[in-house]
């Protein structure tokens, strides 16, 4: 008796998909969407220049939010503009330690973090709204960029969002209502904060 699979194929027709895994196309098929995400008045309470954790306030509603769409498949990567390094009010150091007491909160689920720590006149190719952290980003994850959205407070941040050709969502926390009105086009999504934006992009789906 001949033992049959997948309708009518033969073992021999079926063998050239074997070969196709280590094609570019099935690396396509690995890549994930990713969550672009700020941090301060995004994931964390805005304070200026934060230096220290002892003024860290991760808001309430981030860890469930973090939780909800690394569940729904995405990478969560943040994307921070940090010039109080480059103005030497803290060190890049105090800022990891910041990222670990959030990581933490997280429950360790937050795939990277990234960082600009350059003043904003110095022309840099990684300060937001500029593509530099999303590049170092694809550099390191594989990254469906066509399901990957941005999260933020600020203009800027919707900004590199359009510059990337990535979806928007705006938060009303931090800068988010002062910034909301110097937006020429809105951000796709407009949410009072991170918990609400999780929710609406999870509901969105992926081909919006
Ligand atoms: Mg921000
Ligand atoms: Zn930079």
């Amino acid at each position: 008796m001949e033992l049959e699979c997948a309708g009518t194929k033969k073992l021999e027709e079926l063998t050239p998909t074997v070969r196709l895994s280590t094609s570019p196309y099935s690396i396509q098929l690995m890549k994930k969407p990713a969550i672009f995400v700020d941090r301060d008045g995004t994931l964390i309470e805005e304070v200026n220049f934060l230096s220290s954790v002892d003024d860290l306030i991760v808001y309430p509603f981030t860890p469930p939010s973090i939780k909800k769409l690394k569940d729904a498949g995405f990478l969560v990567i943040v994307l921070t503009n940090q010039s109080g390094i480059g103005r030497g009010l803290y060190t890049a150091d105090d800022m990891h330690s910041v990222h670990e007491a959030i990581q933490n909160e997280v429950g360790g689920l937050i795939d990277a973090f990234y960082f600009c720590p350059h003043l904003p006149n110095e022309g840099c190719r990684c300060r937001k709204p500029n593509l530099g952290m999303i590049e170092a980003a694809q550099a390191d994850f594989e990254i469906d960029l066509e399901g990957s959205w941005m999260i933020g407070d600020k203009n800027l941040d919707v900004w590199i969002a359009e510059n990337a050709g990535i979806k928007s969502a705006m938060v009303m926390t931090g800068y988010g209502s002062a910034h909301r009105s110097t937006l020429e086009r809105e951000a796709v999504v407009v949410a009072k904060d991170l918990g609400e934006a999780s929710t609406a992009i999870l509901s969105l789906g992926p081909n919006l």
